[in-house]
């Protein structure tokens, strides 16, 4: 089986090709096609199974072929309308297609890197890291630009929703990587805030090490005629 067998577009062919893949992973080879039917999907695999690219390459598939997002406008512009209209001068919220959630700044940050080298050839799919202990002032200028792919740690996450800095109202894909990790950590009131946020229409893929107990009984209630795939 090739990745360009499974219906990925070109440019995402290349790009793996590039980062030296020669052929998918079997964690690849069944979440790749259903990602890209559109199906919501419960994993259970380990790190180093390839997830990574099981759930980003489907995602990107699907981006790639949506509108792009309004452009970011510089703070300037932002004010001077605001003003035109007679209002405070606000931020304009972010309006991220995609969101992926980590327990780890480390995984978080893994993710951001894998999503850059398989966006070689699509410039204006951007992705951007949204953690803990990183200054606010460098979080608000990269939400500025208006990123497509936010990946994030929870708790800093739900600071910038609850002060208006995230708008989740156009998101299509939601991602819970190494979800289990979340839920030991302690994270699952911000997990269900932010689910909460996030349109029902959207497409959630869910991967963790084990599927049962609590991890299981959130997988099954935020997903919808989810497909299974245990490696
Ligand atoms: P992950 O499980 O996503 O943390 O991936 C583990 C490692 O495998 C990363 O370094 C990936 O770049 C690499 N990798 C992912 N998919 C493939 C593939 N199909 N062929 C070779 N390496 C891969």
């Amino acid at each position: 089986m090739s990745f360009e067998a499974l219906g990925l577009h070109a440019s995402l062919v290349k790009a793996v090709a590039a980062a030296g893949y020669t052929k998918p992973t079997p964690v690849q080879e069944q979440a790749i096609p259903a990602g890209i039917a559109g199906r919501d999907l419960l994993v259970s695999s380990q790190t180093g199974s390839g997830k990574t690219a099981a759930f980003m390459l489907p995602a990107l598939n699907k981006l790639a072929n949506m509108e792009p997002s309004a452009p970011a406008r510089t703070p300037a512009q932002s004010a001077q309308s605001a003003r035109a209209r007679g209002e405070r001068v606000r931020f304009t919220p972010a309006q991220p297609k995609m969101l992926v959630l980590t327990p780890t700044r480390e995984l978080a940050l893994q993710v951001t890197t894998a999503t850059e080298q398989y966006t070689t050839d699509m410039r204006r799919i951007r992705a951007v890291s949204i953690l803990g202990g990183m200054p606010y002032p460098k979080q608000m200028q990269l939400l500025s630009k208006n990123p497509e792919i936010l990946v994030a740690t929870p708790g800093r996450l739900i600071d910038h929703m609850e002060s208006g800095k995230i708008d989740f109202s156009q998101l299509e894909i939601l991602v819970l990587d190494e979800a289990d990790r979340m839920l030991d950590m302690g994270f699952i009131d911000d997990i269900e805030k932010i689910v909460a946020a996030t349109p029902a229409t959207r497409q959630t893929m869910l991967f963790s090490a084990t599927l049962d107990g609590v991890v299981g009984n959130m997988a099954r209630r935020i997903t919808k005629d989810p497909q299974t795939i245990q490696i």
